[in-house]
This record gives C-alpha cells, structure tokens and sequence, in this order.
C-alpha cells in the first residue's frame, strides 16, 4: 500500500461511518409472545454488535419489484452473538407486519440492514437511574435494554412502567418477571388501560402524573427516562415528565406508528 493508500484508509476509518449494507437473514425461530405479538429470532451473516435500544430495517422485495421497507427494533441483548430477536404486533391492515407474521416461517431468507441509531440507546456503563416507559409494542427496545442490564450485570436502579390494553396483552410478561426477580434493583409496574384480571393489583389507568410522581419519585433527580411506543402516549408522557419536574435532556423517545393509542 503507497503512502497515500495508507492515509486514505485511515482517514475513512476516522471520519466515514461504516455504510450498512442489506444483508440476508435466515429465520432461526419464531416464538408467539401474544395473540397479536411474535418474536423473530434472525441469523446474521454480518452480525455486528448493537447498542440496546437500536433497530433493524427489514426490506421485502414483490416478484414485480415493489418494495417495502419498516424499521423493528432489537429486543435481544447485545450480548448474543451472531442473532437477533426482533418482535412483530400484526397491525390488521399493515403490509409488512402481516407478511412477517402470516407467510414468514423457520428457515426463510428475509431481508434486513443495522444495527441503526444512535439516539435511543442504554448502554450498561451508563450508571443513573433507569426510567422505561412503553405502550404496546414500544417494549421492544427497551427489553433489549433491560437484557443487556442483566447480562452486563448492571446495578442501577432501575423501573419499567409498562401500559398494556389487557392482562393478555402484555408482552414479555414471564420474561420480565424472570428478569425482576433474578436482577437486583430493578422494578416492574403494569397498567391495564382497557380490561383487569379479577384481584389485579396493578394500574388500571392510561398513564397520568399522579402515576408518573409514584414510579419515578424514588428513582430521584438524575433519572435517565426512555419512552416508547404509539405516538400519541410517547407525547403525552414525555409532556407529563417535563410538567413532572424531569429536565428534557433526560427524556429520550421513540415512536412506533401514527395511529396507535395503546390505551
Ligand atoms: C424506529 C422504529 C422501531 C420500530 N420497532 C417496532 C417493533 O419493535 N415492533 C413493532 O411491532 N413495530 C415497530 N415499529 C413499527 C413498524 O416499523 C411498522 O410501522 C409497523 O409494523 C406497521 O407496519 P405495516 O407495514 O404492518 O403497516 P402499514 O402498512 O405501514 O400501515 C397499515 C396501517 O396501520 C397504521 N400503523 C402503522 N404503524 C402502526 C403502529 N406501529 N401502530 C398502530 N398502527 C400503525 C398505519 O397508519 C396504517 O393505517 C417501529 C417503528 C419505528 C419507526
């Protein structure tokens, strides 16, 4: 390599980001979470390591060339090498999510590029205390981050308040109570917005202040929040947060579509 080569290697790997490319994925298994949620466990061929809270794009090609494209973010942990867990809610009328949940079986090929994102990220070296805010699907960054806590071994305190339609509705409910239950520190709150089990003692409400004061006053004032989920519950709560006392620049979001209510 002449002298030059070398300087221009160099300086592309300073200051050019890494272009992602599309990679294909095999479809290793396919888990239902729900009865309108599945997790989707998918082979890399390029894995790279992700940071908790990113997302993959997944791209399908119509043999007459039409293409579509949607973002899912990762649920696993960036611990697990070689694979991904994405998790899917069947949207009734949505294209995408419906190939992925009706025709989509173990051993397909499909299509993806990531891990993309750099906003919406947790890594376990950040040590405040942790707020996870989710509606619905929104869960799925954020179990990526609470399972990269656990494997890392992270020690900060940390609370999910998670709003559901339903007792059946909640995604991830054995995993999470796994997680609380083997992972010091860590706190799980439910709301059940639309329908409550006989004996539930949990939320029965959309998310308000009153409920953000109680799940976040113990976490105290350094509190880093993630919120995701429908657009309109990510605006109203971060809105609440910030009436709440919570400075903005320790609320980050992300919204999943822009309909959904999740309440
Ligand atoms: C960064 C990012 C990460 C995401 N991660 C996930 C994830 O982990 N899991 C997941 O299930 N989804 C996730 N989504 C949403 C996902 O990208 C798609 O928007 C969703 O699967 C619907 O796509 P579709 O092709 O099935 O529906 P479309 O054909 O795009 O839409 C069909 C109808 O559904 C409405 N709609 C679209 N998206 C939603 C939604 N999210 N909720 C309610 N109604 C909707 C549309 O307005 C339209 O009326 C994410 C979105 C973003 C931007």
């Amino acid at each position: 390599m002449s002298a030059g080569e070398g300087l221009r290697v160099i300086y592309e790997r300073i200051f050019m980001k890494p272009t992602l490319n599309w990679q294909i994925a095999s479809v290793k298994d396919i888990k239902p979470e729900t009865a309108t949620v599945k997790s989707f466990t998918l082979t890399l061929p390029a894995w790279m390591r992700h940071r908790a809270g990113q997302h993959y794009d997944i791209r399908l090609t119509a043999e007459d060339g039409y293409q579509a494209q949607r973002s899912y973010s990762i649920a696993s942990e960036p611990e697990r090498e070689g694979e991904i867990d994405i998790t899917v809610e069947r949207i009734n009328d949505g294209e995408v999510s419906t190939y992925l949940h009706d025709v989509l079986i173990p051993g397909d090929h499909i299509e993806v590029r990531g891990p993309i994102g750099g906003y919406f990220v947790w890594e376990a070296t950040m040590d405040e205390p942790l707020l996870l805010i989710a509606g619905g699907s929104g869960v799925v960054p954020l179990m990526s981050m609470i399972r990269h806590r656990a494997a890392a071994g992270a020690k900060n305190p940390t609370s999910m308040l998670y709003s559901s339609r339903s007792f059946e509705d909640i995604i991830y409910n054995s995993d999470l109570e796994k997680l609380r239950a083997a992972n010091h520190g860590m706190q799980i709150f439910h709301t059940l917005t639309r329908s409550q089990p006989p004996g539930w003692k949990g939320y029965a409400r959309r998310i308000d202040a009153d409920m953000l004061k109680e799940v976040a006053g113990p976490l105290g004032k350094s509190v880093q929040v993630f919120v995701c989920g429908p657009t309109l519950l990510v605006e109203a709560v971060a809105n609440i947060l910030v009436e709440i006392g919570i400075k903005p620049d320790q609320i980050r979001t992300e919204r999943f579509g822009p309909t959904g209510t999740g309440g």
